[in-house]
């Protein structure tokens, strides 16, 4: 039997947005609930097909799995389990389906704990981009989020005021079935309530019954001195809202530092690359040096520094994270050949070069080739 595709399972575009989708989800699910329409194979096969399709196409990281490759996309984790048995017996086959899928797709999200309904809200990513500058110094940063956070018109329980949740008729309230696979019998998380053990008869207006609706907040972050990219900062709590009374999940800020066009960062050192002035090489002197803390610093060229040559400049790097130290910057110079010399220059060169012999380096190679050549004869 070929699998129908899923959004047209529920009767949605390709481009649903996430309300559409769980607002004909809603709609399918209510009509089709094997709790209405008892001994209804055919219900209930709609009923699952629908919480299958919305399964995949409400979380954005399996949706766009599904998008690419289609149903086979999860071939592998539903273990082709699907369909055997009537909806109470477990229909929905390869039971571990969404646990498999969470292990597979989603490193921050919990997954289900040894058979404990599953109530914490998940953990959530959030990309941030700051200036080396920034990464330096630290900074106070504010983020708006749109996250799950607990419905205010039902206190999170999901149901309208007033009504209570009614135990599960699929698990009789105990959030577990059991199912033949097999030679054996294996337990799994109810379906109908998702383990929960108890269903919304009365949903909560707001909220729809899930407990929590969406809800844009800002919140400040504050991004300590010495962050790289790859660190990630965890705002306790801050992550998706549990259901029904579950655990708030995290907010991890993953950071990535900007490249600056000056200065390179080398984990705790920053190194730079600076033209020198062909006479301050020769003679020696100084020269100022950018450096990550937005001033210049005064390095000193000792006379006869070649191009090339580095220099560090101790404790002016990168302040290690969450540690009272920083590392070095390393300054490597380069020496420029003057160009768009004037007649005056070009005759103090010129008598420069006729005083003496000024480039051992130059003069040794020379030796050495000669020797080298001589050899060879
Ligand atoms: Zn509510
Ligand atoms: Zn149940």
């Amino acid at each position: 039997m070929s699998k129908r595709d899923f959004y047209e399972v529920l009767g949605v575009s390709q481009s649903a947005d996430e309300k559409e989708l769980k607002s004909a989800y809603r709609k399918l699910a209510m009509a089709n609930h094997p709790d209405r329409n008892p001994d209804d194979e055919a219900a209930a096969e709609r009923f699952r097909e629908a919480t299958e399709a919305y399964d995949v196409l409400k979380d954005p990281q399996k949706r766009a799995a599904y998008d690419r490759m289609g149903h086979a996309a999860f071939d592998q984790a539903a273990g082709g389990g699907f369909g055997g048995g009537g909806f109470g017996g477990g229909g929905f086959g390869g039971g571990g389906f969404s646990d498999i899928f969470d292990q597979m797709f989603s490193e921050f999200s919990r997954g289900s704990r040894g058979g404990q309904p599953d109530r914490a809200g998940n953990d959530l990513r959030y990309d941030m981009n700051v200036s080396l500058e920034e990464a330096f110094s630290g900074v106070q940063r504010d983020i708006t989020v749109t996250v799950p956070v607990t419905c205010d018109g039902c206190d999170g329980s999901g149901s309208s005021e007033g009504s209570q949740p009614q135990n599960c008729g699929t698990c009789g309230g105990s959030g577990r079935v059991r199912a033949q696979q097999g030679f054996f019998a294996v337990e799994r998380t109810c379906h109908t309530c998702h383990g929960m053990g108890q269903v919304i008869t009365n949903p909560c207006k707001s909220c729809g019954g899930d407990g929590r609706v969406q809800q844009s907040k800002v919140l400040s972050v504050s991004v300590p001195a010495g962050v790289d990219t790859g660190t990630r900062i965890r705002l306790s709590g801050k992550g998706e809202a549990g259901v029904r009374g579950g655990a708030a999940g995290d907010l991890y800020i993953f950071i990535s530092v900007d490249q600056h066009p000056i200065l390179v960062r080398d984990g705790a050192d920053i190194m730079t690359r600076i033209p020198l002035p062909m006479t301050t090489a020769a003679l020696g002197g100084t020269i100022d040096v950018p450096t990550v803390e937005g001033k210049m610093a005064r390095l000193t060229i000792e006379a006869g520094t070649q191009s090339g040559r580095r220099f560090r400049m101790r404790g002016k790097g990168m302040p290690v994270l969450r540690r009272n130290i920083r590392g070095d910057q390393i300054v490597e110079v380069q020496v420029e050949t003057p160009t768009n010399l004037s007649k005056k220059q070009k005759d103090l060169l010129k008598a420069f070069g006729e005083a003496g012999d000024t480039n051992p380096e130059t003069d040794s190679f020379l030796k050495r080739v000669r020797r080298i050549w001589a050899d060879g004869d």
